[in-house]
C-alpha cells in the first residue's frame, strides 16, 4: 500500500525542508523498496491490532469526527477536542486498554488534545484532520505527565512509555510520534545499553535531529512542547 506524506510537516521548518530534500527518497521508501535498517517486530501486536483502514489524508476537513467516548483505561481531556479519524480513535482506545491489561497497577493514560468535532483549522497545525492525538507518558512519580505536568530525564518511566510506543506501533498505523529530544535520548541510550534494541534498531526508531528515517514511519522524532505528552500522528493513504 501507498501511504501518503503526511500533509502537515510544516509545523517545523527542519521538517519541511527534509520533505522536500528526501521527496524522492520517501517516494521508494513508501513503496516498501526502502532498503532500510533492520526490522524491528514489535511486541504485542497480536493485542493491538485494529480494524478501521487508513483514513485519506485531509479526509477529517469540514466533516463529522467520532468522538472518543469516556473508557475505563484512559482519561480524557476536554470532549471538545476529542474527536478523531475513527483509525485514530480505535487506536487510542486499543493500545490504552493494552496498556491497562499488561500493566494493571499503572496510570491510565490521559488523553489530551485529539481534534474539533469537524477536523476545523486551528492554532496547532496539527490536530485538524483526525490524525493527530496527544497521549501521556509514565513517569516514576505513578502519574502521567500530561495537562501541565512534564516528565524529565530523571523523572521519565522509561520502561512504561516504552511499552506504550512500542503498542502504538505495533497497530502499523502510526506513523510517527513526536516527543522532546531529551526524553528520546533517554529512551535511546536506555534500549540500547540494556540491549532491548540494537544500535541499528534504535537509530531506525529514533532517528535523531537528521532526516533520514522519520518519513518511512515508525519513529520517534523531536517536537518542543512534549515533555509532558506524545504526539500520535496515524498514517494515512493519498
Ligand atoms: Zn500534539
Amino acid at each position: 500500500m501507498r501511504v501518503a506524506s503526511p500533509s502537515e510537516l510544516w509545523f517545523n521548518p527542519k521538517m519541511l525542508l527534509s520533505s522536500l530534500l528526501f521527496a524522492s527518497w520517501f517516494a521508494l521508501a513508501s513503496d516498501g523498496s526502502s532498503g532500510n535498517a533492520s526490522q524491528i517486530v514489535w511486541p504485542d501486536a497480536a493485542a493491538v491490532q485494529l480494524s478501521s483502514p487508513l483514513p485519506k489524508c485531509g479526509a477529517g476537513y469540514g466533516r463529522a469526527l467520532p468522538l472518543l467516548p469516556d473508557g475505563p483505561s484512559y482519561t480524557r481531556s476536554e470532549e471538545s477536542v476529542s474527536h478523531g479519524s475513527a483509525l485514530l480513535i480505535e487506536g487510542i482506545r486499543a493500545v490504552a486498554a493494552a496498556m491497562s491489561a499488561g500493566y494493571p497497577d499503572t496510570q491510565r493514560i490521559l488523553v489530551g488534545r485529539l481534534n474539533q468535532p469537524g477536523g476545523a483549522r486551528n492554532k496547532y497545525l496539527m490536530h485538524q484532520d483526525g490524525l493527530d492525538g496527544d497521549v501521556g507518558i509514565y513517569t516514576m512519580s505513578g502519574e502521567q505527565a500530561g495537562f501541565g505536568r512534564e516528565a524529565t530525564p530523571q523523572t521519565l518511566d522509561k520502561e512504561h512509555t516504552w511499552a506504550e510506543i512500542q503498542r502504538f506501533f505495533a497497530t502499523g498505523k502510526v506513523m510517527w510520534i513526536l516527543l522532546d529530544q531529551s526524553l528520546i535520548d533517554t529512551l535511546h541510550a536506555w534500549l540500547v545499553s540494556t540491549k532491548q534494541l540494537t544500535p541499528e534498531q534504535a537509530a531506525r526508531t529514533f532517528p535523531g535531529p537528521g532526516y533520514q528515517g522519520f518519513l518511512a514511519g515508525e519513529t520517534v522524532m523531536h517536537a518542543s512542547g512534549h515533555k509532558n505528552h506524545m504526539h500520535v500522528h496515524m498514517k494515512c493513504v493519498e
